[in-house]
């Protein structure tokens, strides 16, 4: 397998130089795996002009998975619209057709005190949330701000075909087959007719997956369930906006953004693996970032994209045990445990391995 690795900017190579080194210890252990690494981001303006050059989208493309760091930062807010870092990510996503946005929400028991909410209703969290992210109101056309009746009125287009509810759906259940085997489908179906036909179309691909429970849900309901009794889902799938919302208040859910790994993917379980969080700009290169979001993400790739069941949880196993250890990065940290850099975080995670 080749991987094209995207460190990108601020804290990006710090944490990705630790998900290398865990790759490479499994490389060493007999997994078939390449790297190569390209630009992407503020760094690639730097040094090409634009966020996402032709270099970058060679390798991404030829590659079977992509890993990467975060992009962005101050340095760069203030560029015109097409050679921001954000640019770049947009770019590849489109250029890859990363139709799939996986996001887990794993609240580890050592972190329970890292949520907001109370450890018996977060204790033990692990959900999936499966997004659409090429699709809805947020690509639909038309769409536009016009004058109308001597007034300015703005609309958009929320749109799905079968076809791409259905291709995201095959995700869900496919995700659900690794997991605890139920997808509850969330959408608006009383009001809107867009998910009328989402709903109709799941309900037809259910019959696919004899193995696995669909259930429905509207989506204000999910976004109340998610705070008040989350641990009732296994793998939720959504269109683009609700996704969106929800998949931001599930994160949040465990209250530590450097955890929390994601997985977009392509028709063929080609896919960029990459931490929620951003470039971190505030601890960019004192060796402070939590890697272990990035570290989850390349685990994501083993089990998606290399279909390596095995070597995905010996990483997850890894970082568990790590964190029993009682090792936390500054963002983690509480009273009672030990306050490691990253580089010493990527080494317990190696030796745990
Ligand atoms: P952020 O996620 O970078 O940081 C938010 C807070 O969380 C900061 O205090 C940061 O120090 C902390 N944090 C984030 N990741 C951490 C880690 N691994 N370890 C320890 N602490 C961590 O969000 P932001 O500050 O809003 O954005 C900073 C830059 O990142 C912006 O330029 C933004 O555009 C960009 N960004 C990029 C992505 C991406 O590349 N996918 C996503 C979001 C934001």
């Amino acid at each position: 397998m080749k991987v094209c690795v995207l460190p990108g900017d601020g804290i990006g190579p710090e944490i990705i130089a630790e998900a290398v080194r865990v790759l490479e210890a499994l490389r060493s252990d007999g997994l078939k795996i390449e790297m190569e690494q390209a630009l992407l981001g503020g760094g690639a303006v730097d040094a090409t002009g634009t966020p996402y050059p032709e270099a970058s989208q060679k390798l991404a493309r030829e590659a079977d998975a992509v890993l990467l760091g975060a992009v962005g930062g101050p340095k760069w807010d203030n560029l015109p619209r097409p050679q921001r870092p954000e640019r770049g990510l947009l770019g590849i996503r489109k250029d890859l057709e990363l139709f799939a946005n996986l996001r887990p929400a794993i609240l580890y028991p050592e972190l329970v005190n890292a949520s907001t909410l109370k450890p018996e209703v977060v204790a033990g969290l692990d959900i999936l949330i499966v997004r659409e992210l090429t699709g809805d109101i947020y690509f639909g056309e038309p769409r536009g701000i016009e004058q109308r009746d001597g007034q300015r009125v703005g609309w958009n287009t929320m749109i799905y075909s079968e076809s791409e509810i259905r291709r995201i759906g095959k995700v869900a259940f496919e995700a659900a087959r690794r997991r605890d085997k139920r997808v509850c489908s969330v959408d608006k179906m009383n009001v809107l007719e867009t998910t009328q036909l989402w709903r109709d179309v799941m309900i037809e691909l259910a019959a696919d997956y004899p193995d696995v429970e669909l259930s429905h849900m509207l989506v204000d309901n999910a976004a109340m369930q998610l705070v008040k009794a989350p641990k009732q889902f296994d793998v939720v799938v959504t269109g683009n906006m609700f996704g969106d919302i929800l998949s931001d208040e599930a994160s949040m859910l465990t209250g530590s953004i450097g955890m929390l790994p994601s997985a977009s993917l392509d028709a063929n379980n080609k896919g960029l693996y990459e931490p929620s969080h951003g470039s971190a700009p505030d601890i960019a290169g004192k060796g402070l970032a939590n890697p272990l979001a990035t570290i989850l993400s390349a685990a994501m790739m083993l089990r998606y994209s290399f279909d390596n069941e095995a070597a995905a949880q010996r990483v997850e196993t890894a970082v568990k045990k790590v964190l029993a250890q009682g090792l936390r990065t500054g963002d983690i940290w509480e009273e009672g445990t030990r306050r490691v850099g990253t580089r010493e975080m990527g080494d317990a995670v190696l030796a745990a391995l």
